[in-house]
């Protein structure tokens, strides 16, 4: 989508703190953390959020969730713990509508969340 900032970040248009990438994936340190570790995962192909979601994702969601555990190892918050957050919708805080996944660690986090 050519106003997408998440498309625009995994194009290289805008700059971002790259952390892994795959044919299907992009990971970026996210520009205003809240934990030691905050780094959104996402598709590359635009996709708004879970209700865009189609069978044919089936394998991208669960790549990334691969990656997460791989960044999370790599991070070295596997052990004492992270969180792989997605917001949807308004009510849930989506500020950006291009299916993202944060990966969360290195403090301890509330439940519920706030
Ligand atoms: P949401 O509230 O939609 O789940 O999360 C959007 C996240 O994207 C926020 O944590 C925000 O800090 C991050 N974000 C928004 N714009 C940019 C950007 O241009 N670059 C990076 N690296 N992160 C961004
Ligand atoms: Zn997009």
């Amino acid at each position: 989508m050519s106003d997408c900032v998440f498309c625009k970040i995994a194009k290289g248009i805008i700059p971002s703190q790259k952390v892994a990438e795959t044919d299907t994936l992009y990971a970026f340190q996210d520009i205003n953390p809240v934990a030691s570790t905050h780094i959104l995962i996402i598709p590359k192909r635009h996709i708004e959020n879970n209700l865009s979601l189609t069978p044919e994702d089936n394998q991208t969601i669960g790549e990334i969730f691969l990656l997460a555990n791989e960044l999370a190892v790599k991070q070295g918050i596997d052990k004492s713990g992270f969180r792989v957050v997605v917001n949807n919708g308004s009510d849930a805080g989506q500020a950006v509508f291009h299916i993202h996944f944060h990966l969360l660690g290195g403090r301890i986090m509330l439940w519920p969340p706030g």
